[in-house]
């Protein structure tokens, strides 16, 4: 029933949300190196598109930008849209939260539901101004997304040419520096 359908199940929404994913990966020094993206429906994990990164074990640093990569998807839409209307992205949260929840662990500290939230919040005001800055791309990824529904690292980097690997490194520092404060 189309009523019932959350917007972010449209194909455009969908691209813009995986195209998020992709240009944060690629500004951060692409760590995760990504396979592939798409928008396609996988029954099998319940969810529409995905961003295909081979299992890493992350730097201290390099779990920052991923934590800003895995939020990337919803700061993308909420740019696009300007709703809050996130219950698509109920992984991705929960994603970040288990990236933060082993950070700070490895650290031999705690994690609280107000440092998480505090973290979180920090993580998507990163990937919103880094997506803004770099919204070309983002909307390059999406139409390639759109009219193909799946695209593969070499396209990926010619679409993402803009995105300099690593040229957000010191807001990753400075990030880092008020996570753990
Ligand atoms: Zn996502």
């Amino acid at each position: 029933m189309e009523e019932n359908q959350p917007p972010y199940t449209t194909p455009e929404r969908r691209a813009i949300h995986e195209a998020g994913h992709v240009v944060l990966h690629r500004c951060f020094g692409d760590p995760a190196k990504i396979e592939s993206a798409d928008i396609k429906r996988s029954e099998e994990r319940d969810a529409y598109g995905q961003v295909v990164v081979p299992t890493c074990s992350p730097s201290a640093l390099e779990a920052v930008s991923l934590m800003v990569s895995t939020l990337g998807g919803l700061a993308a839409e909420h740019i696009q849209y300007c709703d809050r209307d996130y219950r698509g992205g109920d992984g991705d949260i929960r994603e970040a939260e288990g990236i933060y929840h082993q950070l700070v662990d490895a650290m031999g500290i705690e994690p609280t539901k107000e440092s998480t939230v505090k973290c979180l919040n920090a993580c998507t005001a990163a990937a919103i101004m880094v997506l803004k800055k770099r919204w070309s791309c983002v909307e390059k990824v999406a139409s390639a997304l759109l009219l193909k529904e799946e695209i593969f690292r070499p396209e990926i980097i010619e679409l993402t040419v803009d995105c300099h690997p690593r040229e957000f490194e010191r807001h990753i520092q400075n990030l880092y520096n008020i996570l753990m404060s």
